[in-house]
């Protein structure tokens, strides 16, 4: 089998007996990356460095412990600070900027015995659903509708990292999800990604979009390997006051675990108008799956979800334009001089950031603004509290929520890319649950009539991801998803 076909469950064994090297691994996935640039997945490819991280932990091979993704090689989506390496968010305005500091998430990863092979595109400071605002070109999914060559979008914003899970080109990739971002995109490529709890993964050395809703996760191409990487990534740390001091269970132990007798909650709400039909039927087949495996089906209601994208829409702007008021020009990236401090501010932020970060930050300095902040801002958190309170009603009589993950498959590049709301509305199943803060987990779970993957996703209780791998681990067991990508390493 080739090397970049193997799942990071599959490579941690033959790395450890010995069967396989980790510069035999990494440098298969660098020619990989070298040979699919047309997919444009990543903004920096780290080969050197790959190859001597693998070389590095192949020389400790047979002495002392080994890291639970000891050898492995991923790919980091240009969100997270890796030190001496350019990060840039997406954004022209840090082009340029490399870091002196690594990311926790990242550290966390490296100190397991992972390899870095390069940063992965992703959408302009993570705002988007198609990876098409990145400064640095748009990210192509390798994904064709049958009889239709026409480029799709891979999802976003952590679109580089799944196309690039999809494509074989990496075999985990670490994302972020704000209001979606790792669930979209990973429904969208046919690959499984995990967004945890708020506050589970450190946010510390992440660049920061809307604060109180980022969160960092995991793609992989199994539940299983999603359950390794966000095993390594999680943790408290001191350095990210919302980082929760819990310990962090063995989640690939939890994958073992029945589902018989769970139950497993439907929103009645999220049966939105217009839904696709095909969507529909996945989402029975993901309740008839559970049923045969020996869960309970209960219907439960979500009533303020219809006020969801709203309110995301709000919240996340407002946090935007106060996080991206560092951007301007003294201190980090882009500087376009003017003739007073002032005009370069101006020039600066004028050119540094696409049409997109701008719109956010038109937006969230309106809802912020003295005459608005209580109409807009302020209801929008009263109504966020609310979003949040249906959801610990819901889990009072169920265990696990099931829902689409997007509410069709991926889109070709420029169909409905220009329209700003028919973009905001393929957040609809994902957002509730960041403005909850509670994991959610994408497993691919169908095709539809066009052979494009399909995702159901799983809300769990807070902190309480083992029972989401554990259900999503009977998703993918019952889906028995096979399908691949049409561009795909060898
Ligand atoms: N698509 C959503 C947005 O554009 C979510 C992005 C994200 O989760 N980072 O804001």
């Amino acid at each position: 089998m080739s090397l970049t076909h193997l799942t990071i469950a599959e490579s941690v064994k033959k790395l450890e007996s010995g069967e396989i090297s980790s510069a035999e691994l990494t440098e298969a996935h660098v020619r990989a990356i070298e040979g699919a640039r047309a997919l444009n997945a990543f903004i920096v490819e780290t080969p050197e460095l790959a190859m001597d991280q693998a070389r590095a932990v192949d020389a400790r091979h047979g002495k002392g412990e080994r890291g639970v993704l000891e050898g492995v090689p991923l790919a980091i989506k240009d969100l997270f600070c890796t030190k001496g390496v350019q990060t840039t968010a997406g954004s022209k305005i840090l082009e340029g900027f490399v870091p002196p500091y690594e990311s926790t998430v990242t550290a966390n990863l490296w100190r397991d015995g992972a390899v870095m092979l390069g940063k992965a595109n992703l959408d302009e400071f993570a705002m988007g659903s198609s990876n098409i605002t990145s400064a640095y070109g748009p990210v192509e999914s390798p994904w064709r509708r049958q009889g239709d060559n026409r480029p799709l979008v891979p999802g976003g914003s952590s679109g580089g990292s799944a196309a690039a899970v999809a494509a074989r080109l990496a075999p985990g990739a670490t994302g972020t999800d704000t209001g979606g971002s790792i669930r979209q995109p990973a429904a969208f490529c046919g690959i499984v990604g995990i967004k945890p709890t708020y506050g589970r993964c450190s946010r510390w050395g992440t660049i920061a979009f809307a604060s109180s809703l980022d969160q960092a996760g995991a793609f992989a191409r199994t539940v299983e390997d999603t359950a390794i990487m966000l095993g390594s990534m999680a943790g408290y740390d001191p350095q990210d006051s919302t980082s929760i001091d819990l310990p962090v269970p063995d989640y690939r132990a939890a994958l073992g675990r029945s589902v018989k007798g769970l139950r497993i909650g439907i929103p009645k709400e999220y049966r939105v108008d217009g839904m696709s039909g095909e969507i529909d039927k996945l989402w029975r087949d993901g309740e008839a799956w559970f049923r045969d495996a020996g869960a309970e089906i209960v219907e439960i209601s979500l009533p303020h979800t219809r006020y969801a994208l709203a309110t995301y829409y709000i919240v996340a702007p407002a946090e935007c334009s106060s996080n991206l008021a560092r951007y301007d020009g003294v201190r980090y990236g882009l500087r376009v001089p003017g003739k007073d401090l002032t005009e370069q501010y101006e020039a600066t932020r004028a050119q540094g950031f696409g049409a997109e970060v701008k719109r956010r930050i038109l937006i969230g300095t309106y809802v912020l603004s003295a005459g608005y902040f209580d109409a807009y801002y302020i209801k929008a958190q009263k109504v966020r509290a609310l979003i949040a309170r249906d959801f610990s009603n819901a889990f009072k009589s169920c265990d696990l929520i099931l829902t689409p993950t997007a509410p069709s498959a991926a889109f070709a590049l420029g169909e409905k890319t220009d329209d700003p709301i028919a973009m905001y509305l393929n957040d609809v199943f994902t957002v509730p649950a960041s403005l909850a803060g509670l994991p959610g987990i994408s497993v691919p779970a169908g095709l539809d009539s066009s052979g494009l993957p399909l995702g159901l996703q799983l809300i769990g209780r807070p902190f309480d991801e083992e029972t989401v791998f554990a259900g999503a681990a009977a998703l993918e067991k019952a889906a028995v998803f096979t399908a691949v990508p049409q561009i795909m390493a060898v």
